[in-house]
Parts: structure tokens; sequence; C-alpha cells
């Protein structure tokens, strides 16, 4: 079956950018109840699912489609077709979010997807209160999903929420990753991405929509802000609310935006 799996991966110019061949394999094997390095030790197996899931990979499915979870902060989140895969960028958020947010306090993390940023500050918080917010159905059975399964449910819950529409319930601080990709940069994205959800990626021509109503709103005046951000957004958005302090992510690009 090694074999195979190599032929698949040689002929594929799309994983060789993402993924790296032996994690690839070492995480499906893991996913069917083998040890990690059975094939890569030489023993044979034959595992048709396992074949099928390499080939969806290579095709550009996302990784974390595939295997259901994604490990994001200090969990493992659900994750499925239809939710943003958490991003590694996203926890120097997190890490700002457990600095920042005042004791005791009620947060809101809109546009919240599976749930990962809110429930990983509740975690490392447990004088925290959340309220996980998103439009989405797909999000709303996720984030629930992982409410429950990380132990929360008693200090949040999930409302189906329309940033544009709603009232945002009350709370002190708010925590945001929205769509912030450009009209131009949606046209280009990875093979990997374009299978995520453009309502989890889609910021509209400037990539600016949801930060540009967040200034104008006033379910967002007197409280602490906490927003990822595209890495050039960083100017935009302190220009929308007049100050704020950017934070760069581990690569070195702006990802946080903070109005304290
Ligand atoms: N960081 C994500 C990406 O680059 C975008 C997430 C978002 O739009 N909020 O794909």
């Amino acid at each position: 079956m090694l074999g195979k799996l190599k032929e698949l991966w040689q002929s594929s110019d799309f994983a060789r950018e993402n993924l790296n061949f032996r994690e690839t394999v070492g995480l499906l094997l893991e996913k069917y109840g083998y040890d990690r390095d059975t094939l890569l030790l030489g023993k044979e197996i034959s595992c048709p699912e396992l074949i099928s899931d390499f080939e969806e990979a290579v095709k550009g499915e996302p990784f974390g489609y595939i295997l259901g979870k994604v490990p994001f902060f200090k969990e493992n989140f659900f994750v499925e077709e239809g939710v943003l895969i958490p991003r590694c960028d996203s926890e120097v958020l997190v890490e700002k979010a457990i600095e920042l947010i005042p004791k005791n306090a009620v947060f809101a993390d809109i546009c919240t997807g599976s749930g990962c940023l809110g429930i990983s500050v509740l975690k490392e918080r447990p004088d925290l209160k959340a309220i996980l917010l998103d439009i989405s159905p797909i999000a709303k059975r996720v984030c629930e999903k992982n409410i429950s399964s990380l132990g929360v449910a008693d200090r949040c819950s999930f409302i189906q929420f329309d940033l544009f529409n709603d009232t945002l319930p009350q709370c002190s601080a708010i925590l945001m990753n929205p769509p912030y990709i450009t009209k131009e940069e949606m046209k280009k994205l990875p093979r990997n991405v374009m299978r995520e959800p453009a309502l989890a990626l889609d910021g509209g021509e400037d990539g600016l929509d949801f930060y540009r109503y967040a200034a104008s709103s006033k379910d967002f005046k007197n409280k602490l802000l906490i927003f990822e951000i595209g890495y050039m957004q960083g100017i935009a958005l302190r220009e929308l609310f007049g100050g704020g302090d950017i934070v760069p992510d581990l690569s070195g690009n702006d990802r946080v935006f903070i109005l304290q």
C-alpha cells in the first residue's frame, strides 16, 4: 500500500507544497486505529478507506476535514466542511485575550466558527463567561459539539447571529475573527482554502466590511476589542477606529488589532 500512496503523492503537484508525506500517512494511519509508523516501517496493511482519504488530500481537500478535528492552542477541535479550519496564526489572539480580558467579564466571540478562539480563552480563564456567535447553522452544530466535548457548557452558549442585523448581547469584551479576504485575493486562494466556506473568508471588496460595520456600531463602543486581521490591514484598522495596537503573529505578520 505504501507504494500506491507514494505514487499518488508524486503524481500531485499540490500535496508537496502543503503537506509532508510522512505526517500525512501517519495521521491517516492513526485515524484508522493503526500505529503511526506501521506502513512506514514496512508492515503491509490493506485499508481502502485510508487510500481514498489520501486521494482526497492530494486533490486538495483540507486535511482537517478529512480527520474531522484539528489541534488548536491546547485542545483538539471538531471541524467539518462548512466551518473554517482553525489556523495557528490565530493563537496569538487567544494569548492576548487571556492576558487582557478583565476578571469575571463576559466576552463575545463573533464569527466563532468551530468556537476555537472563545473556548480556548475560557479553558485558560475559569473566571470568564462567553457568548459564541456565528451566522452559520453548520458553525452552530460544530461549535456546540466543541462546547460540550471541551467541558465549558456551564460558562458559555452559542447564539446564531447576523452581525449586520442583530443586536449584540451584553458583554464587555469582543473577540472577532471575521472574513477579511479581499475580492481580488478570493480569486487566487490556494486550492485547499477554496474548499473552506467563502462565508468565513470573503470580507468584501477590500476585505474590511466587518470591521467597517464594527467601527460604526454602538454595540462595539466602550468595549475591549480584539480582532484578527489580514497581514496588510493594520493601518486600515487603526484608521477605522482612530487608534489601537497591532500585534504580529509568529511569522511576523500583522495579525491582531486591539482597542482598549
Ligand atoms: N487566515 C485565513 C486565511 O488566510 C483567513 C481567515 C479569515 O478570513 N478570517 O485563509
